[in-house]
């Protein structure tokens, strides 16, 4: 049985913020600074962060930040500004096979969705900016009113997804390709399909084959997809 459903991530998946680590590490410094944090936590202090999930506010707590509930709010909005003015550079933008591979995948009747932890709106902007948003049926992202703990690792946004696709186990198949660890987490926990894309192989320098959650497939481009089968 080859997929009905493809669930994409958007960063460092459909989207080339060029070393995405570096990028997302700025941002989150400028986070931090805008929300008078006494120091800037160390690398692995920061990873426990991203993989804390619902406990992310335990962890800010723990690094001294007063309102650690408007941590997100900050962070988007940085991220936002940031991404405007390096879209317009032309410093972001579209992996080289993402039209190509949407269109494919959208033309042989699948279903085809954005699973992301990135806010709604920057998600909207970025899909309007480069022209594909038709080609995805559902998203679930993060931002204003969502509670943090659906962001992935979390399954919730998956199950979400499938939901709306009226997914039954029985019958479909259900894919989610991402490029980082939370999104294989997610998939696993969700008891689907995950693809890990590499890209560049040189982004993991921990060996993903070590990861608690194995991903079932490691592409290194999305044309890898069309010849993968459940
Ligand atoms: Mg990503």
């Amino acid at each position: 049985m080859t997929f009905k459903f493809y669930l994409f991530d958007l960063d460092g998946t459909l989207l080339n913020l060029g070393n995405i680590r570096a990028y997302a590490d700025q941002i989150f410094t400028k986070t931090l600074t805008i929300l008078k944090a006494p120091n800037i936590p160390n690398r692995e202090e920061k990873l426990k962060f991203w993989l804390a999930g619902k406990d992310y506010i335990k962890v800010l707590n723990k690094w001294g930040i007063s309102k650690p509930q408007y941590f997100w709010n900050v962070y988007d909005k940085v991220d936002f500004e940031h991404r405007k003015v390096l879209i317009n550079q032309k410093k972001i933008g579209l992996f080289n096979d993402v039209k190509d591979i949407l269109k494919k995948i959208f033309e042989i009747s699948n279903k085809l969705a954005i699973v992301t932890n990135t806010a709604g709106y920057v998600v909207e902007y970025i899909l309007k900016k480069f022209n594909i948003s038709k080609c995805f049926h559902e998203i679930f992202s993060m931002g204003p009113g969502i509670d943090e703990k659906f962001a992935k690792p979390s399954p919730s946004g998956i199950f979400s997804i499938l939901r709306k696709f009226n997914y039954d186990q029985k019958y479909h198949k259900a894919l989610m390709i991402g490029d980082s660890i939370v999104d294989i987490i997610a998939a696993k926990k969700a008891n689907i399909t995950a693809c890990l894309i590499t890209r560049d192989k040189k982004r993991y320098p921990e060996d993903y084959e070590d990861w608690l959650y194995s991903p079932d497939f490691i592409i290194e481009s999305l044309d890898e997809l069309i010849r993968l089968n459940s």
